[in-house]
């Protein structure tokens, strides 16, 4: 039976690689035989995973990158280039989320969601479709959007939009690169316990949301694991582009 699932031998390229769902998803792509190019800011947070992961079928490259910067993302797309050969697909997962009251949201934060979530999302996709289309070999995107791109989530506006931005990016990207094979689709997680939200859901308001879920649980990273092999799967996925995918829980049902 072919393995629809098969990811072997690609090169994949993951950011914000250096905690949370990307370091997760780094190393789930090394087990299943993919070249992973672990992308971060601090470098140096990426040798354990190296070493985690050194024993698995795939490889990991530790990559510096910082997506709020044009000049960091080609060169970060140089030297994965250089050392695993042309980028087959992208997790465009790198993000930040500052909660609290719209009234209360700072401009920097404000600046800071976006530049990372939306613009530095926009520019790796563009830089590396312009690589596969220029070599004729398509490829995939998967953007890491959010319950919170989908309806609004209490103390989440500037983070939410930020992530509706992502979902629309997905849709209208898939449209214009179709023809070139490059497929670009959306994971929307719900709550999944990593760094960015530990603290609150330790605290007392975070125990009184969980209630509230349809299922009163948040996921762990694992959860999304079908859903980014899927997308990411060349066979798997060869009819599915503009996808925006939610994996929650059934939390956006409300
Ligand atoms: P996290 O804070 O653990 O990870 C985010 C990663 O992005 C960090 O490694 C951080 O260093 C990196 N990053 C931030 N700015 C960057 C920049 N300029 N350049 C490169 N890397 C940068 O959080 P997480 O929960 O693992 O989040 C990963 C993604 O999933 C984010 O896009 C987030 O919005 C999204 N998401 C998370 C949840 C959740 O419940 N955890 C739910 C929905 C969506």
């Amino acid at each position: 039976m072919t393995d629809l699932l098969d990811i072997k031998g690609r090169t994949i390229l993951v950011t914000g690689a250096s905690s949370g769902l990307g370091r997760h998803f780094a190393a789930l792509l090394v087990r299943h035989g993919a070249r992973v190019a672990a992308a971060a800011r601090r470098v140096s947070r990426l040798d354990e995973l190296a070493t985690e992961v050194q024993e698995e079928s795939g490889l990991l490259l530790p990559v510096e990158l910082d997506v709020t910067s044009t000049g960091s993302i080609d060169a970060a797309i140089n030297r994965v280039e250089e050392n695993l050969g042309s980028i087959d697909a992208i997790v465009n997962n790198a993000g930040i989320a500052v909660q609290g009251k719209a009234l209360e949201a700072t401009e920097a934060d404000f600046d800071a969601m976006f530049d990372t979530n939306v613009r530095g999302a926009f520019f790796l996709a563009r830089r590396c479709a312009a690589r596969m289309i220029e070599r004729g070999s398509g490829g995939a995107i998967v953007n890491i959007a959010s319950a919170a791109g989908l309806i609004p989530m209490p103390q989440l506006t500037a983070y939410g939009m930020s992530k509706a931005a992502v979902v629309h990016m997905t849709k209208s990207l898939a449209k214009e690169w179709a023809r070139h094979r490059i497929n670009v689709n959306a994971i929307c997680p719900g709550y999944i316990a990593t760094d960015i939200n530990s603290e609150f859901f330790s605290s007392e308001a975070g125990h009184r949301m969980v209630e509230r879920f349809p299922r009163k649980r948040i996921g762990e990273p694992a959860d999304l694991d079908a859903a980014l092999l899927m997308l990411l799967a060349p066979k798997a996925s060869n009819y599915i582009t503009g996808a925006v995918l939610s994996v929650d829980d059934g939390y956006i049902l409300g």
